[in-house]
Formats: structure tokens, C-alpha cells, sequence
């Protein structure tokens, strides 16, 4: 079992410069063929750029590369497109599910409040990031909600793969934003999405709780408490990604 970490949408802050950011998407091996858990951007985005990645162009740096869509990525790799089967996503902004259509046989997991917002009027700030022709090709989607089960003492969802994967409500920076966390062979890897930004220590607390919702002092605080899980979140920086090729 293996889990390659991916970067699909690299975006660097103007201010301060030295903030250079990429997504973190992660290619699981599992019983039931590939997983992939977010997609970044799509190749279809490097051709028709969305109202919010103009956007993006004008508040932050981005080298907008091709080559980054995460097909181009696994293709590079020796993997078929065909072989990822499943796809989960921690959130449906432009830069977690922007490649979708790139996967068009795949199933879709995610949690049922997610698509609802995505769907749904456009009601607070961050849903300006949601890009309906992302899901345009309609998907084979597996919705999810609330189960009472726990992963820890999260709230949690399993999700039907071996090895075992949650789906970890944690809304805030969207309305039904997840984390997930994988058994691994000597733990568990807790990817927090866009919920925290732990690696981010120059960021103020206003800001983290502003961007990101709540949930950041809890998950510093379980990562602290668990070092069994490794905790690794949404965006890391671009040097994370060229010493962290795999969990
Ligand atoms: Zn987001």
C-alpha cells in the first residue's frame, strides 16, 4: 500500500513573497484500485481560465503550468487515467476539484453538505471559489453524512476502501469541508485539508480562523497528543513537496 503526496495547483501569496504554496493531493493505493483524494486543478482550467482563477492571477503569484494537472502527473508515472477508480474530495473549490472531468469514469465520495453548498445559492465569501462547470460531465457521485461513528474523537464517516479511510467533518472554510484520514502501516495520515494550515506558523490566529474556520488549535492540539497520525493539510509549502514524495 502506498500513498504519493501530489502537488496540483501551485499559488504563491504576493504578500509576503516568501509564502509558496501548493495543493496537496495524494494518490492512495487501496484493495479497490486508486484513490485519489482531491484533484487540483484540471487540464481543462490551463485552457479556459474560471472567473475565480482570474481572480487568483491578480492576488496571487502562479506559475499556471500544465504539466501540474495531476492526469499529466500520474500519466508521468506509468499509471493510466483508467486506473484511478474513486475519487474523494475534501471540499469542491476551484483548486481541490478542478480535475474532475479528467477522471470522468470515477466514482465520486463526498460528504453530502459539500455538494449541497457547492449546488446551492452562493451565500458567503468562499463559495466564490466553487466553479459549476467542474462537475458539468455529471460525475458518478457517492454521497455521504453523518453517522455517529468517531475516528478519534472526531466525528467521522468511513469510507468503503482498504485500507481504512474516514471522512472527517470539519466545516468552516466551506459549509461541508472534510479532512481524511488513512490507516497506514505504522499509524494514520490525517490530511486536514483546507481546516488547517499547521506549517503556516507566520500566519495570525485572526487570519487562519478567518481563512480556514475554527478548527486549527484542535487539530494542533491532536497532532501534538497523537504522534502515531501524521498530520499534513491542504496546502503545503513548495519545498514540503520536494522532501515529501510519499507517506
Ligand atoms: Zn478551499
Amino acid at each position: 500500500m502506498s500513498i504519493l503526496f501530489l502537488n496540483g495547483f501551485t499559488c504563491n501569496a504576493r504578500i509576503p513573497r516568501s509564502w509558496e504554496c501548493g495543493t496537496l493531493e495524494m494518490l492512495v493505493e487501496t484493495l479497490e484500485g486508486l484513490v485519489l483524494v482531491d484533484t487540483g486543478l484540471g487540464t481543462e482550467d490551463y485552457l479556459h481560465d474560471s472567473g475565480i482563477l482570474r481572480l487568483f492571477k491578480v492576488i496571487t503569484r502562479m506559475p499556471l503550468d500544465p504539466q501540474q494537472a495531476v492526469v499529466r502527473q500520474i500519466t508521468g508515472m506509468g499509471y493510466k487515467p483508467e486506473d484511478v477508480r474513486h475519487i474523494v474530495l475534501t471540499h469542491m473549490h476551484f483548486d481541490h476539484c478542478g480535475g474532475l472531468a479528467d477522471f470522468p469514469w470515477a466514482m465520486v465520495h463526498v460528504y453530502r453538505g459539500e455538494y449541497e453548498a457547492f449546488k446551492g445559492r452562493r451565500r458567503q465569501f468562499s463559495d466564490l471559489a466553487y466553479v459549476s462547470r467542474h462537475i458539468a460531465h455529471d460525475p458518478q457521485w457517492v454521497f455521504y453524512e453523518d453517522s455517529g461513528e468517531k475516528w478519534y474523537n472526531f466525528s467521522a464517516i468511513q469510507l468503503p476502501f482498504d485500507p481504512e479511510m474516514w471522512l472527517i467533518p470539519l466545516a468552516g472554510h466551506t459549509r461541508g469541508l472534510c479532512g481524511v484520514a488513512i490507516k497506514t502501516n505504522d499509524g494514520w495520515l490525517f490530511q486536514a485539508s483546507d481546516a488547517a494550515a499547521l506549517f503556516n506558523t507566520e500566519a495570525p490566529d485572526w487570519l487562519i480562523k478567518a481563512a480556514l474556520g475554527p478548527h486549527q488549535p484542535r487539530i494542533a492540539q491532536f497532532a501534538a497528543d497523537h504522534p502515531e497520525v501524521r498530520v499534513v493539510t491542504g496546502h503545503e509549502w513548495l519545498d514540503w513537496f520536494e522532501v515529501n514524495k510519499n507517506a
